[in-house]
């Protein structure tokens, strides 16, 4: 029932720092399911950087999580979040199979129902809401889950205008991390995190407790239900599991209390095709001094155990007949895209042997978080020998580079594709036009091909210095 899990291939130790890094697979672009003719046609095509989306991919990963959700004996559905990946076409399909959609910001509230999302299926979420977003909201019956306690005199202000009861949820949290290591430094900064975290109100507290009191005063709204988000790309089940417990205790309460229709769990759930370093400031100083640690074995986070194990702890705390709710984003859509990418040119140097790809971070945006994504070569057969890369992008900055050490074929040259996997989360969204412009992606559906979003170009950028381009952004007052 679970997702097959890829094989993971050879993994490249991680790198301490920002930089991003990559890791290579042996066979060819064809290992994680991509057929590398495919890629290398549409590459052909339509240029490059270029994504690839495979829909009937993400297709089977709507309908895997329905029938997860559709198995549990209880009301249960999926929001997925928008922010992870707004492409309308991805959107459009995701609303068509039945999911709801999580936005956490007026603009994308706007485009979840232009892409047919059922505004009943719908949540906002995030630390700030602005009033004209939140009368946006209430005018859809989208679902507000409250972080700010602000947002409790605006929702009640909007109502008593309306002369409607809103039914509100409330953004609890945990307070414990979700990931580790064997870094001790990086536990304690894990631990520190979760303890400060600025999204929702830590579960048994006085502070949480005020904040359901004052909904409760409020004589136009309703609290309805308890919401949660914890990370994302979280691996560690069942650290996860024990912080969700806490906020299962709370919702507990808070039913006897007020009666829920809905516990959401919020997403983060991890996929096998990224790495992350999980090195705190310990670890980074070994790798300077040269001290390579063998990275921490990667779980795998199997989502049917995950949500079948939090139904048995709701049925065990009597929120029987409460909907079980959660936010997927990148577990829907990492793997349904990659990107085609051209070796622009090669340097031999005395101390480095450098790549230069015409993706960069602006298309690839993850140095923050440091993810390793494999980097496959495609379109023609290439030299059994590997050697060691440094492999940057086009950019005139330092931080411009996908790997400092990676192992690719020593035949590669300018002109050669290579294919990145897992872009389909965080990259849409997160890209930027610093110095190089976005890309375009290209749907796959079966034998048709589609571009569904143009590349953008250097008229797009400057439109904006046109007064007279038409500005209010949805949601603005
Ligand atoms: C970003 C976000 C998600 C999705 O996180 P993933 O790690 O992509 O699954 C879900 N809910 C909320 C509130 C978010 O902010």
């Amino acid at each position: 029932m679970s997702r097959p899990r890829p094989d993971a291939g050879p993994r490249a130790g991680t790198e301490a720092g920002t930089e991003t890094a990559t890791e290579t697979g042996t066979e060819a672009g064809t290992e994680a399911g991509w057929d590398p003719v495919r890629l290398a046609e549409v590459a052909q095509r339509h240029g490059t950087p270029v994504h690839v989306l495979d829909a009937q991919r993400l297709d089977r990963a709507a309908e895997h999580l329905l029938d997860v959700l559709g198995g549990l004996g209880r009301p249960a559905r999926a929001y997925y979040s928008v922010k992870t990946n707004y492409l309308p076409y991805l959107m459009r399909r995701l609303a068509a199979r039945g999911l709801g959609a999580d936005v956490v910001s007026g603009y994308e509230l706007e485009a979840a129902l232009a892409a047919g999302f059922d505004p009943a299926a719908m949540v906002f979420n995030g630390p700030v809401k602005t009033d004209a977003e939140l009368a946006t909201a209430v005018r859809h019956g989208v679902r507000v889950n409250i972080d700010g306690e602000q947002e409790i005199e605006a929702l009640e202000a909007i109502a008593a205008r309306t002369g409607q009861r809103v039914e509100v949820g409330v953004r609890i949290s945990p307070g414990l991390p979700v990931s580790t290591s064997t870094d001790p430094s990086y536990r304690a900064q894990a631990e520190r995190a979760a303890a400060r975290t600025r999204f929702g109100w830590p579960a048994g507290s006085p502070q949480l407790a005020s904040l359901v009191d004052r909904i409760a005063a409020s004589p136009h709204l309703a609290l309805r239900a308890v919401h949660a988000h914890l990370s994302s790309q979280i691996v560690h089940e069942d650290l996860m599991l024990r912080a969700l417990e806490r906020v299962l205790d709370e919702a507990a309460a808070l039913h006897h209390r007020f009666g829920l229709s809905e516990v959401n769990i919020g997403g983060g759930f991890g996929v096998p095709g990224i790495r992350r370093p999980r090195v705190g400031p310990q670890g980074a100083l070994a790798a300077l001094r040269g001290e390579s640690a063998v990275p921490d074995e990667e779980p795998f986070l199997d989502i049917a155990r995950l949500l079948k194990e939090l139904d048995g702890q709701m049925q065990r705390r009597g929120l029987d007949g409460v909907a079980l709710a959660c936010e997927p984003g990148r577990w829907l859509v990492s793997d349904v895209m990659a990107m085609v990418t051209r070796v622009m040119s090669r340097k031999e140097l005395p101390e480095a042997r450098w790549l230069i790809l015409d993706a960069g971070n602006n298309v690839a945006p993850w140095n923050g978080t440091g993810e390793v994504h494999r980097l496959t070569p495609i379109g023609r057969p290439y030299a059994a020998e590997h050697s060691t890369w440094s492999v940057a992008g086009p950019l005139c900055y330092e931080n411009d580079v996908h790997a400092a050490a990676t192992e690719l074929p020593d035949d590669l040259r300018p002109g050669d594709l290579l294919c990145l996997h897992d872009t389909g989360a965080y990259s849409l969204g997160r890209s930027n036009n610093f110095i190089r412009t976005r890309a375009a992606v290209v749907a796959l559906d079966a034998d048709a091909e589609e571009l569904v979003w143009r590349a953008e170009t250097g008229a797009d950028v400057f439109a904006l210095a046109d007064p007279r381009t038409p500005d209010p952004a949805p949601g603005t007052p």
